[in-house]
């Protein structure tokens, strides 16, 4: 038994009940609205392949459409990247920025979260261009260059109402994301740390860096801690970096993600924002906490 959502931007509600009679027509199901003219679904479309008989009638209308089980539908737990996912920035070409060093250092970021590069070694490599930055710059980026990605409040303290546990794991740094994951209202944050000499940074990162692999192992150690089947996990990402959680959770999403992590993700979020992983979840205008 599967739902068929059909998602759209809020701040771009590009849904209306002909269309979705259309779509209906097709696929068979039930339609539920879960905001009007943001999200609705197909519940137990009759179709074998309703996504792609969807995007035909849907056009190059802004909405996201996914499949997903009906079994598990609320999940208890939710891992999310922090950079580009959580917030609208990465924090290490804002720092670089600092120092005059953005396109280089941005270059690499987007290469590594491509998974052109080695994320450990890229990651080493960039920190090293931030030798001697001051931590009271680093202060300054942190208050004036980062803006939270719209949803994301919402997401998880509709998910911790509902009994959810929510981590933020970051390749980046703890400097930004014990900070970041607060102010959103994460049950935790893990990060790499940044090395300081003085009132500087010192141009390293302490070993071992929080990888790929880590992050994958965040959430296995998260599900079985809480006894939290796999099912019922929700990881969401956009780099190369956050592809092993995404393929291995339950419900995985790449969010405005490298081409590279759409492509093997199970679901695919490119028009709207962080609500949609309630949508995808079943939640409705009503139930989500603002
Ligand atoms: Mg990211």
């Amino acid at each position: 038994m599967s739902v068929l959502c059909l998602i759209a931007n809020p701040n771009e509600p590009a849904l209306d009940l002909p269309l979705l009679q259309r779509i209906q027509a097709e696929t068979g199901g039930e339609i539920n609205w879960l905001t009007q003219r943001i999200a609705a679904e197909i519940v137990k479309p009759k179709l074998a392949e309703p996504v792609e008989a969807a995007r035909a009638l849907i056009g190059d209308r802004p909405v996201d459409i996914a499949l997903v089980p009906l079994a598990n539908r609320r999940k208890r737990l939710l891992i999310a990247d922090m950079d580009s996912t959580m917030i609208e920035q990465e924090c290490i070409d804002e720092l670089a920025d600092a120092v005059g060093l953005k396109a280089e250092v941005a270059d690499i970021t987007a290469r590594a979260m491509n998974g052109e590069l080695d994320f450990e070694a890229a990651l080493r490599t960039r920190v090293k261009l931030l030798t001697g930055l001051p931590i009271s710059r680093m202060e300054e980026v942190r208050r004036e260059r980062i803006t939270f990605a719209p949803g994301g409040r919402a997401l998880v303290q509709t998910m911790k109402t509902h009994g959810a546990f929510t981590s933020l794991v970051s390749g980046g740094f703890t400097y930004f994301a014990d900070y970041i994951g607060k102010r959103i209202g994460f049950d935790e944050a893990m990060a790499n740390i940044l090395e300081i000499e003085g009132d500087a940074l010192a141009g390293t990162v302490t070993e071992p860096i929080l990888g790929r692999e880590a992050k994958l192992s965040r959430l296995r150690t998260l599900a079985a801690f809480h006894d939290i089947p796999m099912a019922a996990t929700l990881a969401v990402g956009d780099g190369a970096n956050d592809l092993d959680m995404i393929k291995a959770a339950g419900l995985g999403v790449a969010l405005h993600a490298k081409a590279v992590v759409a492509a093997q993700a199970q679901v695919k979020i490119d028009y709207g924002d962080l609500t949609a992983l309630l949508y995808l979840q079943g939640y409705a205008d009503e139930d989500i906490v603002r």
